[in-house]
């Protein structure tokens, strides 16, 4: 049966009205029962900016005139949403009976996404709120889309460099452990010249899904070309080098069908964060590791401070 194998609707999109009469609620609620669309409503500021952090709406309706004893109007709220990188992308359509044209300018130059003169005709609401909606689609698929690699989907250098980052702040006030793995492809270069570019690319994308199979809290990210970097968040020297060892042995292992017999390797090194180290001083060990692993042979692990390795010193 075909409708065994379409895939699962995406969760309807949320919306959040905020207007201080209670009759508006009632009546978009009514109006567009029918739509596929989560609603939610507000009725002055600090609601308003509570439910944006609780029901994480996709499009907002906002009213400028929340009355009078509100301390906030639908242009405070909405530069607060634009300030913060955590609500600045949310659709914002202005809603109100004001007529003047300087108060569309002003909406549209804060960042509100378009605006409806109340009264409204509903048809031109939901035709106004799918409108912003598909904004909202298209703003996201390219946020994320400048933060992955085109060839193996993996996140590339930019997320790289901000999510270490954000890891290492995390790791330095909550005291958790953190590793980084950075790995490059062994004598790429001939493989490539022997078997051709395209077969280089299909190593190259074959071992991204390797190197991705890990934990689903790990970043796997192309570093650039051959070499790739995997971030652990919680994971200690041991459970990296482990992870590590793991991806060593599947490129090895891997069979590759227009070529049988060949052996693809890889070769790693390990670094774990320490109060001293800092984004780049952590790459920097992980890297010196690797060009370890390269000297010494290349297809092992390497770990950046192997004087620490009990099992070494012993
Ligand atoms: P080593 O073991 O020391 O890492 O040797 P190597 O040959 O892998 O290292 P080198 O850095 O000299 O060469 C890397 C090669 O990877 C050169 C480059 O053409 C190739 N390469 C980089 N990016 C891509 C890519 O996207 N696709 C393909 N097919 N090749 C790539
Ligand atoms: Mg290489
Ligand atoms: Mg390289």
């Amino acid at each position: 049966m075909s409708e065994q194998f379409s895939p699962p609707l995406p969760p309807p999109p949320r919306l959040l009205v905020v207007d201080d009469s209670e009759l508006i609620h009632r009546l978009l609620k009514v109006r567009l029962k029918f739509e596929r669309i989560e609603i939610n409503t507000a009725s002055s500021s600090t609601e308003a900016l509570q439910l944006v952090r609780e029901f994480e709406p996709d499009v907002i309706l906002l009213d400028i005139d929340l009355g009078v004893g509100d301390p906030m109007d639908g242009f405070e709220i909405l530069s607060e949403l634009k300030s913060d990188p955590t609500t600045k992308d949310i659709a914002v359509i202005f809603i109100s009976g004001s007529t003047e044209t300087m108060d569309r300018v002003r909406a549209l130059e804060l960042g509100a996404i378009d605006f409806i003169g109340k009264p409204f005709e509903v048809v031109e609401l939901k035709a106004r709120i799918r409108s912003a909606l598909r904004v909202r689609s298209v703003v996201r698929m390219l946020a994320q889309k400048a933060r992955i690699d085109g060839l193996t989907g993996l996140w590339n250098r930019a997320f790289f460099d901000a999510r270490l980052e954000e890891e290492i702040t995390a790791a330095g006030r909550h005291g958790r452990p953190l590793s980084l793995i950075m790995c490059d492809l062994d004598r790429f270069k001939s493989l490539n010249d022997q078997h051709g570019h395209l077969f280089g690319d299909q190593v190259i994308e074959r071992f991204a899904q390797l190197l991705g199979a890990g934990r689903t809290t790990d970043f796997a990210c192309r570093y650039g070309g051959e070499e790739f970097a995997l971030i652990l968040p919680d994971t200690d020297r041991e459970q990296a080098l482990q992870a590590a060892e793991r991806v060593r042995c599947s490129i090895e292992s891997e069979q590759w069908l227009d070529h049988p017999g060949l052996v693809v390797t890889a070769s790693f090194g390990v670094s774990q964060y320490r109060v001293d180290l800092d984004q780049s001083l952590m790459v920097e060990a992980a890297d010196q590791a690797l060009y370890r692993a390269k000297e010494t042979g290349r297809n092992r692990v390497e770990h950046a401070q192997p004087d620490l390795d009990e099992r070494l010193i012993a």
